[in-house]
């Protein structure tokens, strides 16, 4: 999944960034507010976690501006102030929730997944399809009991596979989900993890999961699908 994360400090943005790719995010940065707004607009992210004390637009007028054009991705605001009115101006704003910095790595974590759990993709810490099991909480993945060793890209890249499971996804919708802003269309690295991913996943096993919808995308599914 992937997160916009919108922090001036380039310390604490770098922190937040290592930590979420850490745990299998994709992760844009903003530095500013007004290319906060941008890149809400322009690309589709699972959560932003906004910092509230930002130059130029604070995180306010970005939270407010993100929610005029409909955008109601899930906001974590970061704050440095136990404040009540600026807690409440940020739930009034559209934050989702918010943290008090300084805040504990884990918690930003438990509350981004908390709030990435309210969406109807991400309605269980587990998911599973057939004999398929993904913990996305300690992104330990198993097939038939057996655990399966995946790198970072690659648990990404099955896990939003597994969050839509059924569903034909094409690869506009993979990069925006799995890849960050520096991902080149262009390029066949969907490809090539996908076939990684049949190797571990599928290889060995009476059922594929991993299917290929000629010219639309990649399907999870327990069913063949004709021509492939
Ligand atoms: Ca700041």
């Amino acid at each position: 999944m992937r997160i916009l994360v919108v922090e001036d400090e380039s310390d604490a943005a770098r922190f937040l960034a290592k930590g979420l790719r850490n745990q299998a995010f994709a992760v844009d940065i903003a530095v500013d507010g007004l290319h906060a707004v941008e890149k809400a607009a322009l690309a589709t992210y699972d959560a932003i976690v906004l910092d509230l004390m930002l130059p130029g637009l604070d995180g306010f007028a970005v939270c407010s501006q993100i929610r005029r054009s409909s955008n109601m991705v899930p906001i974590l605001m970061l704050t440095a102030r136990d404040s009540v009115p600026d807690r409440i101006a940020g739930l009034n704003a559209g934050a989702d929730d918010y943290l008090i910095k300084p805040f504990d790595f884990q918690e930003l974590l438990a509350r981004l997944r908390a709030l990435l759990r309210r969406r109807p993709l991400l309605e269980s810490p587990v998911l599973e399809i057939a004999d398929l099991r993904v913990d996305t909480h300690q992104q330990r993945v198993s097939r038939g009991g057996a655990t399966i060793n995946l790198t970072t890209r690659e648990y990404s890249l099955l896990e939003y596979l597994v969050m839509r499971r059924g569903a034909v996804v094409g690869r506009a919708e993979i990069s925006e989900h799995v890849w960050d802003e520096t991902y080149d269309p262009l390029s066949n690295l969907i490809e090539v993890y996908v076939q990684r991913l049949r190797r571990k996943i599928d290889q060995g096993f009476p059922v594929r999961l991993i299917h290929t919808r000629r010219g639309e995308g990649y399907q999870l599914t327990t069913e063949e699908v004709p021509g492939v």
